[in-house]
């Protein structure tokens, strides 16, 4: 994303970032989090957004959008200071692509430059083990509920949730990104010790919140869910794009890997390249422009490796397998 883009992205982002750092009180004011107008016995809360961009307040009179606000509460003065700290503080990442992503996903995709210890010395520092298992015990604790309705209600016995080593983090949020980004309840679909898949569990969230509802944690390398199969499998291995369609065959009782996005085809044919499934494979994407191309990467790559595979559509016209 350029430099412009972010700004005009993080512009929208106002009132999320006056959430984070003050409380509402009646009607749309919010208690000021430069005067601290409305947190007084008599104090009525004074400042105000407008038009989602703009705020006021009309106890100290100061005003200004987002950046005047950040440059405010965290005493920089400078914009280009300011708008690094916003573009740090919701993990953006400035690209040459123009693409929203997350600082993770970058930060991941660059390979440590100084050779193989730094790799080795990376991969034996990431473990998630421990955490998997937390949030697997949390997966069925009374008081988390939310997780396991959640599943259920999308088909997925706890049974399999339990095969698969699912688990429930109430307040997660990305290990790489800042801590002012906003928490949120999130299924955890364990992909290897050092990677995982992490779905937010809320309905009704805002389009801007919507769009990190599935984010990934990478580890050393690309790993998908449940790829033991390929090796271990006897019979025939559905390939999907999510992990939750996956899990939906399994449930009924199919083998079942999921790719994690169309985006990774490549990844997927390098891994069969360097061992052979032993099983054929049933190539099951979204009936959508990026499932389509994905299904014909797939199949180029393994009909050159002479993999057996059949592509199947159960969606008919619809177009998300989930
Ligand atoms: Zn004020």
């Amino acid at each position: 994303m350029t430099r412009e883009t972010a700004k005009n992205e993080i512009k929208k982002l106002l009132t999320n970032y006056v959430n984070m750092i003050t409380e509402k009180r009646s009607g749309d004011a919010y208690v000021c989090p430069l005067c601290k107008s409305g947190t007084h016995k008599k104090g009525t809360a004074a400042f105000h957004i407008k038009d989602g961009v703009f705020w006021k307040c009309f106890s100290c009179g100061e005003n200004g959008d987002i950046f005047d606000l950040i440059g405010k509460i965290e005493n920089i003065s400078d914009f280009k200071d300011i708008m690094d700290r916003a573009i740090e503080m919701f993990g953006f990442t400035l690209d040459d692509n123009d693409h929203l992503s997350y600082k993770a996903e970058k930060a991941s995709a660059h390979k440590p430059s100084n050779g193989n210890e730094t790799s080795k010395a990376q991969e034996t520092l990431v473990n998630y083990t421990e955490k998997f298992l937390q949030a697997q015990e949390c997966l069925f604790d009374n008081t988390h509920g939310e997780g396991l309705e959640y599943l259920v209600k999308r088909g997925i016995s706890a049974e399999t949730a339990k095969k698969y080593g699912i688990g429930f983090i109430p307040a997660w949020r990305h290990p790489k990104v800042s801590q002012y980004v906003p928490q949120s309840p999130r299924i955890i679909v364990p992909l290897s010790k050092d990677s995982y898949f992490a779905r937010d569990i809320r309905s009704g969230i805002s389009s801007k919140t919507k769009q990190y509802e599935k984010q990934r944690v990478k580890g050393e390398k690309r790993h998908f869910f449940n790829e033991s199969a390929l090796y271990t499998s006897d019979s025939p291995i559905y390939v999907t794009e999510g992990e939750f369609s996956a899990l939906s065959i399994i449930e009924a009782g199919g083998t079942a890997i999921a790719l994690g996005s169309t985006s990774y085809a490549d990844d997927f044919i390098k891994c069969v390249t360097e061992k052979p499934p032993v099983q054929p494979l049933i190539i099951t994407m979204d009936n959508d422009d990026a499932g389509k191309k994905a299904v014909s990467k797939l199949s180029n790559g393994l009909v050159s490796l002479s993999v057996p595979f059949a592509v199947y559509n159960p969606m008919g016209d619809y177009k998300r397998s989930e």
